[in-house]
């Protein structure tokens, strides 16, 4: 079984029902970061969304 990488941004935006899952953390994670900085015009360094923002479902 392979687990997933989810970000769920609602839990950053309350107004945005954006959600990324892969199966592939470097690949969920770019897309994160490219819809934070798009659409929020935040940075997040790969680290930050490992750590703090990526969660294992
Ligand atoms: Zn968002």
């Amino acid at each position: 079984m392979t687990d997933a990488h989810r970000l769920d941004c609602e839990t950053q935006a309350n107004d945005c029902r954006f959600i990324v899952q892969s199966e592939d953390e470097s690949e969920a994670i770019s897309l994160a970061q490219n819809h934070m900085r798009d659409e929020h015009g935040k940075e997040f360094t790969d680290e930050e969304l490992r750590e703090e923002h990526l969660q294992t479902v």
